[in-house]
């Protein structure tokens, strides 16, 4: 670990005035900042806790939602009874991710900003255009499991790892944000970017831009959703691939709203409102859903090791549609998916 400042904020203007020098670095749970400096990947000049800052409430919001503060950490969100049952595609979502003690330490805004798991980025051995711009890509022609198969560039092919940011996307929530031009709201789909020619930034932040919170919408879709995360195993594992389906089913039958969100196939939670829109009215069935899946993947591209996550996402967005349709979501307790 390299030489770096320490600094605790005593409020936000503090934070954000500190947090916009150069080389500064935001600490809240410190579960991955921490991690990336022991490997070298990250090397701050100073890094800026903010752990003491007044960011840790959930609240009511006027209209009906919820604000969830970015310092909230991951298990009081997913556990808050106001988001276990008005929001519990957020709470499968966030218990599907990392373990008990990673969730009790982890918080809402460090998990927006967690940085990708491509290998070829904690490997300061080899070359990688978001570690070091202009270095190159190597999981281009590398071992390339993990990586993504939708919005992807000739510059990078990683994924974002959040499985809370998937669920945040269905719901459309929206993130408050702090910095030296004053406060402002960033919607969920503007939030984290593709990678382009610069894959370096993960989102739409600008320098010292600190996040305060996440507003969820009232409508937190209770009755039909779910979160189907397949991994290479049960537990402590990152999505290779995941769905979020929140929908709401008529007294007919019919499906009046569908929103799908994939995670583990790209550097953003993947929406496609067209695909959306291709449910409304309609029956659930299999044909249905079926279509969704095709349009959602429309130019899904495989490289190698990773080709076979086109098929799973495929049969992933079936089930998950099934299972939001039948009010049967998916287990973060018994994650069978049989
Ligand atoms: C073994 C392991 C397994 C994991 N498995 C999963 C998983 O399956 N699914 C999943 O979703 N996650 C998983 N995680 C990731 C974990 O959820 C994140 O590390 C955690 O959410 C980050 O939160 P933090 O508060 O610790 O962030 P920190 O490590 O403190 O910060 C992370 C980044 O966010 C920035 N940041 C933090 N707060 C703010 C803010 N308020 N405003 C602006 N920038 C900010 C920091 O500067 C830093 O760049 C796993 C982590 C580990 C170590
Ligand atoms: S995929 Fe992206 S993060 Fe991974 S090595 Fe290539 S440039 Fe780096």
């Amino acid at each position: 670990m390299n030489r770096f400042d320490y600094a605790q904020a005593q409020d936000g203007a503090e934070a954000v005035r500190l947090g916009s020098a150069t080389g500064a670095r935001f600490l809240a749970g410190g579960t991955n900042l921490v991690d990336l400096m022991k490997e070298n990947v990250e090397r701050p000049v100073s890094v800026i806790d903010i752990q003491r800052l007044p960011f840790a409430a959930i609240a009511e919001l006027d209209g009906g939602g919820l604000r969830l503060g970015a310092l909230a950490t991951n298990a009081d969100t997913a556990y808050d009874p106001r988001v276990a049952e008005r929001y519990p595609l957020l709470a499968s979502a966030i218990l599907a991710g990392a373990s008990p003690q990673l969730r009790n330490r982890a918080t809402n805004g460090g998990n927006l900003n967690q940085r990708t798991r491509c290998y070829y980025f904690y490997d300061t051995a080899t070359a990688c255009n978001k570690r070091e711009p202009g270095s190159g890509c190597g999981a281009l022609g590398g071992v390339t499991r993990i990586h993504a198969i939708l919005g992807a560039s000739e510059q990078c092919i990683a994924t974002h790892p959040s499985d809370m940011c998937v669920a945040l996307a269905a719901l459309e929530a929206t993130v408050r944000v702090e910095g030296p031009d004053g406060e402002r709201t960033i919607p969920f789909a503007d939030y984290h970017r593709l990678p382009g020619d610069d894959p370096a930034r993960d989102n739409t932040l600008a320098p010292g831009e600190l996040v305060t919170g996440i507003d969820l919408p009232a409508e937190g879709f209770a009755t039909h959703f779910t979160y189907l995360k397949l991994r290479d195993r049960l537990s402590y594992a990152f999505a290779l691939v995941s769905v979020a389906v929140a929908m709401k089913v008529g007294v007919d039958g019919r499906i009046e709203t569908a929103r799908v969100a994939l995670g583990g196939v790209a550097h953003k939670p993947w929406r496609v409102p067209e695909a959306e829109a291709m449910l409304v009215g309609a029956m659930p069935s299999h044909e249905a859903f079926a279509g969704v899946a095709r349009r959602l993947l429309e130019g899904a591209v495989g490289r190698g090791d990773n080709e076979f996550k086109i098929e799973l996402a495929r049969r992933a967005i079936v089930r998950a549609l099934q299972q939001a349709a039948d009010g049967t979501p998916q287990s973060q307790i018994d994650k069978r998916v049989a």
